[in-house]
């Protein structure tokens, strides 16, 4: 039996300056468990809120789990928080899933979590107009009555639009927008660019990039090794009960898994976390079983990953 009581972070669900929070949750973390998780700071938004990862394991085999590229998606900011909190809590009582201790599997596997990619995006979503920069007032497409359904950066660009891939997205626009627009260049925004050179650091084994709508898993991405991937995604449907989602060949996307699965030829899932709710933050009632789904993942991703990539 678990017996630490870990704390939620769902009440920062309801934050009057969401991304200050989250960093400020973030060092707290790191604080309190010192030699354990590292907090690092990978860059910068456009308004300049730092970008932070925190990295928990010293293992050959690397994980990144990252959330909110969609500015409306942050429910899943939340989920990867409680994740940590709910790692650190099996270690403490040095749990076992699938006979693997959590102290051994943080000795073969480092998780590098970033639960925050669009803090700008998130802010309007969640704080309307209130900390928008004064250059950033006049920009036409900072229409104030789409901010609760804002996906993109504070420059209008679809982070997840951003990747260089060789079947681009279908249906991305070239002018600054709510959602879909691509940017000027690849990697243009700085939100992009961090994880771009994250990415490279690192060159990680595997990756999940946490989005909320449609509970579904996307796994392909015109990858060599369909056999291998199929069978970790498989495992990930089982535990959350969330289907695959079988795509045409070629498969198209420009966002970042799919930029991790062409350049890298490592396994790469996106998870949709909720039922779809239209266009609009996920309610809050939906996030007990987003999390009782979802809270094992990052464990059975890497444990997954470290068996059939080595
Ligand atoms: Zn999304």
């Amino acid at each position: 039996m678990i017996n630490r009581s870990y704390k939620s972070y769902i009440n920062l669900y309801e934050s009057s300056y969401f991304s200050k929070d989250i960093n400020k949750a973030i060092y707290k973390l790191g604080k309190y468990n010192k030699g354990l998780l590292y907090v690092n700071k990978i860059g910068e938004s456009v308004q300049g809120t730092p970008i932070l990862s925190l990295t928990i394991g010293r293992g050959s085999t690397k994980i990144l789990i990252q959330a909110t590229h969609h500015a409306r998606e942050a429910i899943t900011t939340i989920l990867l928080l409680d994740q940590i909190n709910y790692l650190l809590s099996l270690y403490e009582i040095d749990y076992s899933i699938n006979n693997m201790s959590i102290c051994n599997l943080l000795k073969y596997v480092t998780f590098v979590f970033v639960v925050l990619v669009n803090p700008d995006g998130a802010d309007l979503v969640f704080n309307g107009g209130d900390f928008i920069p004064q250059e950033y007032k006049d920009k036409q497409y900072l229409n104030e009555s789409l901010f609760s359904c804002w996906k993109a950066n504070i420059n209008g660009v679809d982070l997840n639009r951003n990747y260089p891939t060789m079947y681009p997205s279908i249906d991305s626009v070239i002018a600054p927008a709510y959602k879909s627009c691509k940017g000027p260049y690849y990697f243009s925004e700085p939100e992009t660019y961090a994880l771009k050179c994250l990415t490279e650091k690192y060159r990680f084994d595997g990756t999940i990039s946490y989005h909320s709508s449609g509970e579904v898993i996307f796994w392909q991405y015109n990858q060599l090794n369909i056999e291998r991937d199929l069978s970790i995604a498989n495992t990930i449907s089982k535990e959350t009960g969330y289907n695959l989602e079988i795509e045409k060949e070629p498969v198209t996307g420009s966002g970042y898994k799919d930029w991790f699965i062409e350049n890298y030829q490592k396994p790469g899932l996106t998870i949709e976390v909720s039922p779809y709710v239209g266009e609009k933050k996920v309610p809050i009632e939906n996030y007990k079983d987003i999390f009782e789904r979802n809270k094992n993942v990052p464990i059975l991703f890497a444990q997954e990953v470290f068996y059939k990539t080595i």
